[in-house]
C-alpha cells in the first residue's frame, strides 16, 4: 500500500467549499484587506485562545518578528531560542537585528530544556522564545518563572500548536505574546500564507497593529517605521470557517497518534514522542526517533511509505548562521536532527494506512515482539 506523507485531497477537500464561500462573501463585502472578515476572525481566535487581543499578520515568521520589533528588541540584544526548531524561530530574531542564543532541547520531547536556560542568560538577554514543537506545549510555568526572575519577555512560538493545552489552558496566553502560523498544512491552515499574534497586553497589541500596517493607525499618519504584513480578507474568511473544525480535527490527530503509540510501544529501536501528563499534545506532526534514520527513510520510501524529516539540520548548523557566535552545547538537538522521522500523519489517516507504515517500520528496524 502506498501512503502519502499527507493526503492533500483528504485535508483540503473541505477547504474547497470554504474557498468558494469566501470569494462570494468578499465580493459582497467589497473589502479585500483589513475588513470585516479579519475583524471577525481576530475576535474569534482571541476568544479561542483565551486572550483579549489577536492581530492578523501575513505569516508566522512576521508574527514572531513584529512582536520583537514592537518590544523594541534589536541590535545588541540577545534572544533565547531552542536548538531544534523550524528555522523561522531564529530568523525572526535575526530580522530585527538581535542575536539568537541557542538552548538545547530535551531528548524525549524535543522541547527547550528549562534547566539549561539560566546558563544562557547574559546582561544582553531580552526574551525567550519557547517553541511548542510538533504540537506539544513547552514547559511554560518553569520558563515564565525564569523569565520573571530575570526580567525577560516570553514569546510563545505556537505555530505548530493551535489549541494545545498546558495545565488545562490553551497555548497563547502564557507569555507576553504568542505567534501563530496558518500556513496551509498547520493544524489551523489557511489557503495561502497567514499568521497572527495574540496577547493580553493592550499596548503591545496596538504596537503590533501599527507594525503590520506601515506604522500607522490613522491613514497617512506614521508613528513608527512599520511593515506591511496583513492577513487578507480571503484567508480570514477561510480561517473563520476552519476554526470551527479545529477541535474536531485535533481530536482526530490525537486518535491517529494513539494508534501509532499503541502499535509502536516497546520497540527497542523506536523512541516515541514523549508526552507530559500536564499537557495536551495536538500532534502537528508525529515524530519518532530511530537509529540509522536515513536508511530507514530510504526503506520506507522504497516500499511506498512517504515519511519526512523535521528538521534534518538544526538552525545553528545552517549556512545562514555560519558566522562566529558563542555556540552552546546543542548535542541533543543535533542528535534529533539525525534521528527524527516524521511518519505519515493527518487528521483522518486510515488505520490500514497506519498499519502499513508500522509494518514497513518493523521491516526496516526488526520486529520487537
Ligand atoms: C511554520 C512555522 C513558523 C513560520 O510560519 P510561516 O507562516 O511559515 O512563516 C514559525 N515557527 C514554527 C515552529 C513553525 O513551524
Amino acid at each position: 500500500m502506498n501512503v502519502p506523507f499527507l493526503d492533500f485531497d483528504a485535508v483540503f477537500s473541505q477547504s474547497k467549499a470554504y474557498m468558494h464561500e469566501a470569494v462570494e462573501r468578499i465580493i459582497a463585502n467589497k473589502s479585500l484587506i483589513l475588513g470585516p472578515e479579519l475583524d471577525a476572525f481576530e475576535r474569534a481566535f482571541a476568544d479561542y485562545c483565551g486572550v483579549s487581543h489577536c492581530i492578523g499578520v501575513g505569516n508566522g515568521l512576521d508574527a514572531l518578528a513584529l512582536v520583537l520589533r514592537a518590544m523594541s528588541i534589536g541590535p545588541g540584544d540577545e534572544v533565547i531560542v531552542p536548538s531544534q526548531t523550524f528555522i523561522a524561530t531564529w530568523l525572526a530574531v535575526s530580522h530585527v537585528g538581535a542575536l539568537p542564543v541557542e538552548v538545547d532541547v530535551e531528548p524525549g520531547t524535543t522541547l527547550i530544556a528549562p534547566d539549561l536556560i539560566e546558563a544562557a542568560i547574559t546582561p544582553r538577554t531580552r526574551a525567550i522564545i519557547p517553541v511548542h514543537l510538533y504540537g506539544q506545549p513547552a514547559e511554560m510555568d518553569a520558563i515564565c518563572d525564569i523569565a520573571r526572575r530575570h526580567g525577560l519577555f516570553v514569546l510563545e512560538d505556537a505555530a505548530q500548536a493551535h489549541g494545545a493545552r498546558y495545565r488545562g489552558r490553551r497555548v497563547g496566553g502564557f507569555g507576553g505574546a504568542a505567534a501563530f502560523s496558518f500556513y496551509p498544512t498547520k493544524n489551523l491552515g489557511a489557503c495561502g500564507d497567514a499568521g497572527a499574534v495574540v496577547t493580553d497586553n493592550a499596548d503591545l497589541a496596538a504596537a503590533v497593529r501599527r507594525q503590520r500596517n506601515y506604522g500607522s493607525e490613522q491613514k497617512y499618519v506614521h508613528v513608527v517605521a512599520g511593515h506591511n504584513s496583513r492577513l487578507d480578507e480571503f484567508q480570514a474568511c477561510v480561517l473563520n470557517a476552519k476554526l470551527r473544525d479545529l477541535d474536531r480535527l485535533n481530536a482526530m490527530r490525537q486518535e491517529a497518534a494513539a494508534f501509532y503509540h499503541t502499535r509502536l510501544a516497546g520497540h527497542p529501536n523506536i523512541r516515541l514522542p514523549e508526552t507530559r501528563s500536564d499537557r495536551e499534545h495536538v500532534y502537528h506532526l508525529f515524530v519518532v526517533q530511530v537509529p540509522d534514520r536515513d536508511r530507514v527513510l530510504q526503506h520506507l520510501r522504497r516500499v511506498g511509505i512517504d515519511a519526512a524529516v523535521h528538521y534534518p539540520t538544526i538552525p545553528g548548523d545552517q549556512e545562514a548562521y555560519a558566522f562566529p557566535v558563542d555556540r552552546r552545547s546543542c548535542a541533543t538537538g543535533r542528535r534529533t536532527a539525525q534521528e527524527a522521522l516524521s511518519l505519515p500523519f493527518w487528521p483522518g489517516i486510515e488505520p490500514a494506512q497506519q498499519e502499513a507504515v508500522v509494518s514497513a517500520l518493523f521491516e526496516a528496524l526488526g520486529h520487537a515482539r
